[in-house]
């Protein structure tokens, strides 16, 4: 069976049995808070669980990488959206422990997109036009630091409203131990 045909077959009974009570909870961050994670699959349930969060807790923004690759794309967007009109007040970016976008490596990523059919006159028209598929594809390089650029770019953002905690944690993707790597509180202080 496919994986369409199997989730509609699950999601039927999903419903039909009403497992859906379990996790009814209102649009609003009971937690007030806008976490940016990474969409490694070792996190879809480890994350939460480690962090305490349940369903209605919180805004999760994910990517790979938990990166924001540009200051007026769609993942600060959503930040900005959790904390003006949905009422988050702090955001937590939490990086992981053996990413895989900080691993990436451009070269090899083009050609697999040349192996898988992908005409070169496309990657030629896409490079003419100005974009530079070498830097959009690299990755980070190293965890920590992606985490801290990404609390920078935060924390940096013009329409960030004043005050807002922005704090940056990595977390082991086998055992959900978290590491501290910006206290958004302190940094407030400081400022003040
Ligand atoms: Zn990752």
């Amino acid at each position: 069976m496919d994986s369409v045909t199997n989730i509609m077959k699950y999601n039927e009974q999903f419903v039909q049995t009403k497992e859906y009570e379990a996790y009814r909870s209102s649009p609003f961050p009971e937690k007030k808070l806008v976490i940016l994670t990474c969409m490694d699959t070792r996190l879809t349930e480890l994350l939460p669980k480690a962090m305490n969060i349940r369903n209605g807790d919180a805004k999760i923004i994910k990517n790979a990488g938990a990166v924001i690759s540009h200051p007026y794309g769609s993942v600060m967007r959503s930040v900005l959206v959790g904390l003006y009109e949905l009422q988050a007040e702090e955001v937590i970016v939490v990086g992981h422990h053996g990413c895989g976008m900080a691993a990436l490596n451009a070269d090899h990523m083009i050609n697999e997109i040349k192996e898988r059919g992908v005409s070169p006159t496309v990657l030629s028209t896409l490079e003419h036009s100005g974009i530079d598929l070498k830097s959009w594809l690299q990755g980070f390089g190293n965890e920590k630091q992606g985490v801290i650029n990404s609390v920078e770019i935060i924390k940096n953002h013009p329409l960030l409203p004043p005050h807002v905690p922005v704090h940056g944690m990595i977390i082991d993707p086998a055992t959900g131990q978290l590491e501290l790597l910006v206290n958004g509180y302190s940094q407030q202080e400081t400022s003040l």
